[in-house]
């Protein structure tokens, strides 16, 4: 294992104490000196953080460019980053930051079977949670109805940086029957860009999906992304209703995406596609400002279901000490949901400069064009 500039890292500030009940851990709040933002060090061991993934917009050249050998072609799925490892004896879900994450953890056991960090306590399942009921995302995959899911992808090991071989994954994905993210299929880089990886990529955006993460067979560190042009317009019309909260360049950054797509595809514009996109700018910003006349503020509302109250209330003050880093957030309330025994917390995440924005030019507030 890589030496650890730890010390140093908690001297400068990049890298901060944390605990989640009796847990006690540290987390790299940034990346520094080879070691990886939301790289976790505990007494159980160490969990890298996940690493950036390239994105690819012209598939032909970009296949050849970067895969020596096959590689298979995975969903991507919309959703935010885990990875679940045992930790302080207990399964934890750390996000990408590095952060116990107190809802995931809570929901670990209807998430995935567990029985994995029993038998081979030093692996580390890396998979993305995703649904409507999940804390941190608007947007979600069409198809999941309600709740959450997890689907699984990497496989890393405690206190080794890099992913584990592709065999070992699919052998851990049978034998603990792992929630797999859905395999779309396997190619050569000089297959790839013709019919095939296309035509797979045109299904996956028919249904609503994101787009796919492409990993070499032979080298698992070397994977690329390529989104569909569709999960663009879908960006878009999520974040409009904040749009003072997010920078220009979310936006021109989608734009862009989006008219390489349809080139890198041979295809058309439609005049169907040219009013989804301005539909995608134009719907979330008018309700954001219905939302604001009504309410005084503009805010989106979230509810997540927890099997424990005590990680329901765990989870509310990792809420508050994110307010206090700038997010705010409000709670609705926090209930017993029907007989099951799970708890129901919804919350409210304001959108601050939007409702400064509105709240100054509703009282008659005037701006001065930069
Ligand atoms: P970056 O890759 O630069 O960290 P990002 O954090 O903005 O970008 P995305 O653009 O969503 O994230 O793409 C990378 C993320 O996609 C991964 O961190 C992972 O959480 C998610 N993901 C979804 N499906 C997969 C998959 N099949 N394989 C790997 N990652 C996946």
């Amino acid at each position: 294992m890589p030496t650890l500039p730890l010390r140093e890292a908690l001297r400068q500030g990049r890298a901060v104490r944390a605990r989640f009940g009796g847990f006690r851990y540290i987390r790299f709040k940034d990346d520094f000196q080879g070691v990886p933002r939301g790289t976790v060090v505990a007494p159980g061991g160490m969990v890298w953080g996940y690493p950036h993934i390239g994105r690819l917009l012209s598939l032909e050249a970009g296949l050849e460019e970067h895969f020596a050998g096959p590689f298979q072609a995975e969903e991507k799925i919309d959703g935010y980053n885990v990875r679940i490892a045992r930790l302080g004896g207990r399964p934890v879900a750390l996000t990408r930051g590095g952060l116990v994450c107190p809802f995931t953890t809570d929901r670990l056991p209807d998430l995935l079977p567990t029985a994995i960090f029993d038998a081979e306590p030093e692996r580390v399942v890396c998979g993305e949670v995703a649904g409507p009921d999940n804390p941190y995302l608007e947007a979600s995959p069409p198809w999941i109805g309600a709740d959450v899911a997890l689907y699984v992808f990497d496989l890393m090991r405690i206190n080794r940086p890099g992913f584990e071989p592709r065999a070992d994954k699919h052998a851990a994905v049978e034998r603990y029957d792992l929630p797999a993210v859905p395999f779309r299929g396997r190619f050569r880089p000089d297959e790839a860009g013709r019919a095939g990886l296309r035509a797979v990529s045109e299904e996956v955006e028919a249904a609503g999906g994101e787009g796919l993460v492409l990993k070499e067979e032979e080298r698992p560190d070397k994977r690329v992304k390529y989104v569909t042009g569709g999960a663009n317009i879908a960006d878009i019309a999520v974040a409009a209703g904040n749009m003072a909260d997010l920078p220009a360049d979310y936006y021109t950054d989608r734009v862009q995406r989006l008219v390489l797509y349809l080139m890198d595809h041979g295809r058309e514009r439609t005049a169907e596609l040219d009013r989804e996109l301005g539909r995608a700018f134009l719907d979330g910003l008018e309700e954001a400002v219905r939302q604001f006349r009504r309410e005084r503020h503009v805010s989106r509302v979230y509810r997540c279901r927890f099997r424990e109250r005590a990680n329901a209330e765990a989870f509310r003050r990792h809420l508050a000490a994110l307010s206090d880093a700038g997010v705010q957030t409000r709670i609705l309330g926090l209930e017993p949901e029907g007989k099951d025994g799970y708890w129901v917390l919804r919350f409210e995440r304001i959108a601050p400069r939007i409702t400064g924005i509105l709240g100054h030019l509703f009282s008659g507030g005037v701006f001065y064009d930069p």
